[in-house]
């Protein structure tokens, strides 16, 4: 689950990360209103779950309340890379002698917390690993032990922070892996972590990603899921208790089985195409089961054909057949479905569905035939 900025900031001052006094507001009063508290200049800050605001136009400076409003006006209801602005956060504004970057993220090939540490922040870090990974200081913490001290020091050296603050970077990893532990979090970052020409260290911007499975240990971070920055189809979809993942492509997928449901992503990927979307119907899915998500993969304007996976374990072929047909015969399917059914009740679950002859409906035998066909579909193709 991320969370936006002013929610992790409020979890890195609980542990005692430096960050400026600040108010949420969702509208331009509210926005007024919170700066003339703070006292000015302040900072106008987009609150999406999506990074490169500043760059957007999504954070503004500004000196007065005349141009709180003018920045607030605009910034609300914009839409920064199909994320529309619902909230602000208005915060005192800093002054800024350098940026950094600091993030403590599990590595899970290591199965190891890493922290990392830059002091080229402020831009984007896949540019910093990738241009100039010197400059980018990878450290794994033992899990058991913790981050000591010397360890949080010697980190802040390496990376080349001003000797006069690696003290107070360092204080910033122990607090932000103490962020990462507590929390259950799987992502905790900063970018950038700035000095003051006071020459105190402070966290600018926070992107705290929570792991959705360890939140019934945390009852006040799971009030933060704000449910109007989720996507709608995903906040849907885990409603009704499937799992689904929305995706860039324009090709729908259901499959039943996580397993399955990968490596279906990958054949069409080798095929050509380009998922639109994760569905996992999961084992023993019903008829109704599927009705609703063949209704959630449609809910996706991008799509322009579905691929059916089903391989019946416990998912009998039948009831995958009924689920479709009963989904499709009040309305037909708008884009083309091709179905590849195998496994439990297989026989039985193709002749419901040649008898139901379902305008735009088009089996297939096998999975690759069934990407080939689908990714043909997308393109436009007949087949
Ligand atoms: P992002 O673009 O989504 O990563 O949003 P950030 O919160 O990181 O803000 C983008 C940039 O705006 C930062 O890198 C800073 O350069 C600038 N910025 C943000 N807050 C302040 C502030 O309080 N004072 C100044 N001078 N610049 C700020
Ligand atoms: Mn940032």
């Amino acid at each position: 689950m991320d969370l936006l900025e002013y929610q992790g900031k409020q979890l890195f001052a609980r542990h005692g990360l430096n960050v400026s006094p600040g108010h949420a507001a969702r509208t331009v009063e509210e926005a007024v209103a919170a700066s003339e508290e703070l006292g000015y200049p302040v900072v106008v800050k987009a609150q999406v779950l999506i990074g490169g605001r500043g760059k957007a136009g999504g954070v503004q400076l500004a000196a007065d309340s005349a141009q709180v409003r003018e920045h607030a006006q605009n910034i609300l209801g914009m839409d920064i890379r199909g994320h529309t602005v619902h909230t602000l956060w208005i915060e005192r504004a800093s002054d800024i002698a350098a940026e950094y970057y600091a993030a403590v993220l599990l590595d899970r090939s290591a199965k190891k917390p890493l922290l990392m540490f830059s002091v080229e922040g402020g831009v984007e870090i896949e540019q910093v690993a990738r241009e100039s990974p010197q400059k980018l200081v990878r450290h794994h913490i033992d899990a058991l032990d913790g981050l000591s001290r010397e360890e949080a020091l010697e980190v802040a050296r390496q990376g080349g922070a001003d000797a006069d603050v690696v003290e107070g970077v360092a204080g910033a990893f122990t607090a932000l892996y103490e962020v990462w532990q507590d929390e259950d979090a799987t992502l905790a970052e900063i970018n950038p972590l700035i000095v003051t020409p006071e020459r105190e260290v402070r966290a600018l911007d926070a992107k705290v990603s929570l792991d959705g499975n360890a939140l019934y240990r945390h009852p006040e971070n799971a009030a933060l899921s704000d449910a109007e920055n989720e996507d709608p189809i995903e906040r849907r979809a885990s409603e009704q208790g499937i799992q689904y993942v929305k995706l860039d492509g324009d090709i729908g997928i259901l499959g039943n089985g996580a397993g399955l449901v990968m490596s279906t992503l990958d054949v069409v990927a080798q095929a050509g195409g380009a998922p639109a979307n994760f569905l996992d119907a999961g084992g023993g899915a019903d008829a109704e089961k599927i009705k609703q998500a063949v209704e959630l993969i449609l809910a996706n304007d991008a799509v322009k054909a579905v691929l059916f996976n089903i391989f019946g374990g416990i998912t009998r072929g039948d009831e995958v057949a009924r689920g479709l047909i009963a989904a499709f015969t009040d309305a037909p399917p708008p884009v083309p479905f091709v179905v590849r059914l195998d496994g439990t009740n297989d026989v039985e679950g193709r002749r419901l569905l040649t008898e139901a002859a379902l305008p735009n409906v088009y089996p297939a035998a096998t999975m690759n035939e069934a990407a080939e066909k689908v990714v043909a579909l997308a393109a436009g193709a007949r087949v």
